[in-house]
């Protein structure tokens, strides 16, 4: 992926820096939509993945909607080209100003998680002279077989309308007046590689959309929500989007004529990134060598956060493998990209990219220990 020029241009800058291949995006975005649109598919774009300006701009222009989970992130991607109607606004905390503002911009719909919220909303409209349009986020309760921190659609979690509790939200919408149904919506969790766990998302979808059919709230729209991962070993690989589109093409009912949407957030952006950033020290442990970066968890919290795996590489060197622990320069013990990675021999100055970065990388930048929050360099530039 980085030929020589690159190498070169990255290596003049000072680091640490997001670097984005645009073409690599491209290429993801193109085979992404193509394959939906092949089955009928709606792809809206997770935007909490990656907010970069320059990024959203080239997603918005392959034609997909936006879901977002804060109402700046709805004003965001609508500054940066995603059409209103196309938006939708999920999340377990919209505060009652977040609701007004979507509601006077006109998004799409809200993906309402609780009984308390449908009711706050229903309220906030009728105040406005407004009608809401409402998607129910259901916990289908399937378990996703990913990071225990990145599941979310189990009864464990604090997302979505339980199905048990879907009766009593059913006979309140009855009753009110500021919100129109458009149908549902599921999100199970991230970083999901056993594509088997959306099988099971499609027959428990099957037998809801029947519940709901029976009781005269047939879904118009029927979100499926995101969560299909990424190869984190091999970057260069594309995430398996027809096979995962296909899943559905096959287990959804097909006497189900809802418009079917999904959210895609890691799988169109997390290969196109990779954190620059150069070696500080190399320095001899008891048991290990630490190489010390000058980019930290600061930049990349992933593998702070949840034991994420990186692939790192050092464009640098060409020497003889070594076995190196990869830490940055924060005070905390979890500031480690990896323990005991295999490497070129490293020195002080080589040129290091932390691979797959593009995703939940730069939006999860903080400022702790007063680190400068880090920049972005694109391939086109
Ligand atoms: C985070 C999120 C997504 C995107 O998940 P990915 O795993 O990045 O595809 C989609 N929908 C909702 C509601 C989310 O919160």
């Amino acid at each position: 992926m980085f030929t020589r020029e690159t190498k070169e241009k990255l290596g003049s800058r000072e680091t640490p820096f997001y670097y984005y291949d645009l073409e690599m995006l491209k290429e993801t975005l193109s085979v992404a939509s193509g394959e939906a649109a092949n089955r009928g598919y709606n792809v809206h774009y997770a935007v909490k993945a990656n907010f970069n300006p320059v990024i959203m701009r080239i997603i918005a222009g392959y034609g997909l909607g936006a879901d977002c989970v804060s109402c700046n992130e709805v004003e965001h991607a609508i500054a940066c080209g995603f059409p209103p109607h196309e938006t939708v606004f999920a999340g377990v905390g919209k505060s009652d100003r977040e609701i007004e503002t979507a509601l006077k911009i006109g998004i799409k719909c809200f993906n309402v998680e609780s009984a308390e919220e449908l009711e706050v909303i229903d309220s906030i409209a009728g105040r406005m002279g407004k009608k809401a349009s409402v998607a129910l986020r259901i916990n289908p309760n399937v378990e996703a077989h990913t990071i225990r921190h990145i599941t979310t659609g189990t009864d464990e979690n604090k997302f979505g309308i339980r199905i048990t509790e879907l009766d009593a939200v059913l006979e309140l919408m009855k009753e009110m007046e500021n919100v129109h149904y458009r149908g549902i919506h599921f999100h199970i969790g991230s970083q999901i590689t056993d594509l088997h766990v959306f099988r099971n998302l499609c027959t428990r979808i099957n037998e809801l959309w029947q519940w709901l059919t029976d009781r005269g709230f047939e879904p118009e729209d029927i979100n499926v929500g995101g969560g299909l991962g990424v190869n984190y070993d091999d970057p260069d690989q594309f995430p398996p989007f027809a096979d995962y589109f296909d899943i559905f093409k096959n287990h959804l009912d097909s006497n189900i004529h809802s418009t079917i949407s999904f959210e895609l957030g890691r799988s169109l952006t997390a290969n196109c990134g990779s954190l620059i950033t150069k070696v500080l020290y190399v320095k001899p442990g008891a048991s290990e060598t630490f190489v010390i970066l000058d980019a930290g968890m600061t930049e990349l919290m992933r593998p702070a956060l949840y034991h994420a795996y990186h692939r790192i590489e050092n464009l640098t060197s060409e020497g003889p493998e070594k076995k190196y622990t990869v830490v940055g320069p924060i005070c905390e013990s979890t500031d480690t990209f990896g323990k005991f990675i295999a490497l070129p021999e490293t020195r002080r100055g080589d040129l290091i990219a932390i691979r797959s970065a593009g995703a939940y990388g730069e939006v999860m930048a903080s400022r702790y220990n007063m680190r400068s929050l880090p920049e972005s360099l694109f391939s086109e530039e």
